[in-house]
Parts: structure tokens; sequence; C-alpha cells
């Protein structure tokens, strides 16, 4: 195989690992919805396993729902409390405690 190739193989499987990722988060939505956490805890941790081997990053619009120490999907007033202080986002895992904070920009829809 080229090395052209070689790129644009790497570069077409990543995009496969971000699709991949995405309809595992809307898989782990919709079971957070459904109240079946550990279903939606495993979706989130396959996940993550997919970022890892393709080296992608997960999106942070992904990444806002998703508990770094556990693995809950974050639904607001479900699994994770969200509140406002002094203009920044803080998320806080029902689950396992864990408190995360997030710059607060209106756009991103929470
Ligand atoms: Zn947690």
């Amino acid at each position: 195989m080229g090395r052209f190739q070689a790129i644009r193989k790497k570069k077409e499987s990543r995009k496969i690992a971000k699709e991949r990722m995405h309809i595992l988060y809307s898989l782990a939505e919709e079971c957070a919805l459904a109240g079946n956490q550990e279903r939606a805890r495993r979706y989130v941790l396959l996940l993550r396993r997919i970022g890892m081997r393709y080296n992608v990053v997960v999106p942070s619009k992904l990444k806002v729902s998703m508990c770094r120490k556990c693995g809950m999907f974050l639904l607001h007033g479900k699994t994770a409390r969200i509140g406002l202080t002094q203009g920044r986002l803080r998320v806080e895992c029902l689950s396992c405690g864990n408190t995360r904070r997030f710059p607060y920009k209106q756009k991103r829809g929470i």
C-alpha cells in the first residue's frame, strides 16, 4: 500500500469511528431517558473505547453528557445536577458525586 493510501485509510476509519461514537451517544441517551442507566453507561464506555482505539477525541458536545469518572450518562434532573455558578456550567454526577465545570456558552443548549 502506498503512503498516500495509508493516510487516506486512516482518515476514513476515523470518520467511521466518529459516526459510531455519535450512534453510541444517541443509544446511551435513549437508555438513560428510559431509566436504564447501566446500559447507558455501557454505551458510554464503548464510545470511549472507540475513541481510544482510533485516536479520536470525544467531541466536546458529547463529553458534557458523560461523567469522566464513572462513565454515567448525565441527564439533567435524572442522573446529574446542573447549575450555573459564576458564569460557569456546573455538572454534578449523582452516581459518583464527581463535579465538572465548563465555561458557559449560551449556544451550548443544555
Ligand atoms: Zn460519575
